[in-house]
């Protein structure tokens, strides 16, 4: 299998590059923000548990994000692996995903990192705010996604780095040129 974690700050172009990558490589796309904004759009429980929390840019719990993965990793398709969006965001839940793919018999290949300078993330994340309306882009809320992103999904770069896991990748330029590097990086696996 060849399972993926694309991971980088909000505005990176996680979500853009997954939707290249899942038809390129034909893999199962988990995305933990999808995910938990299809569940606030149901208004199910736990969709309102997690409104206000990822209003406020705050990480939802763990015991929350096992809970969702759960029941998409049930019904995976003949996929040819699994492309990670959002997941693992915080060192726990790097360990909650290594558990999850030992129990599927298989590892994760690479965790791919667009880097991108805050400057222009900022930038995007602002006409993102105005083209797509979503509740958690707004100065406030993104301030605290880029404090949280610091303090704890920036460590699980350091995770994979030591297991020689982690592939950073330029993510200035066009969605197709970055699209390119990435699937650079995956060829080369
Ligand atoms: P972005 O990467 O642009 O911040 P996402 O759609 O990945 O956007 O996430 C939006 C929000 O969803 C986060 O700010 C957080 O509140 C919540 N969230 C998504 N994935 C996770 C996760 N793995 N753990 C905790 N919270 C998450």
């Amino acid at each position: 299998m060849l399972n993926i974690a694309l991971f980088g700050p909000p505005g990176s172009g996680k979500g853009t590059q997954s939707k290249k990558l899942i038809e390129k490589y034909n893999l199962a796309y988990i995305s933990t923000g999808d995910m938990l904004r299809a569940e606030i759009a149901e208004d199910s429980e736990l969709g309102k548990r997690v409104k206000s929390v990822m209003d406020a840019g705050e990480l939802v719990s763990d015991e929350l994000i096992v809970q969702i993965l759960e029941k998409k990793i049930k019904n995976l398709t003949d996929a040819e692996g699994i492309l990670f969006d959002g997941f693992p965001r915080n060192l726990v839940q790097a360990y909650i995903l290594k558990g999850l793919l030992c129990k599927l018999n298989t590892e994760l290949t690479a965790m791919i990192s667009l880097e991108v300078p805050e400057e222009e993330l900022m930038e995007r994340m602002l006409k993102r705010a105005e083209l797509e309306g979503r509740s958690d882009d707004n100065p406030e809320t993104i301030k605290n996604r880029f404090r949280q992103y610091e303090s704890k999904t920036r460590p699980v770069s350091g995770f994979y780095r030591e297991m020689n896991r982690c592939y950073p990748v330029d993510g200035m330029g066009r969605v197709e040129d970055i699209f390119q590097r990435v699937s650079d990086v995956i060829d080369s696996l």
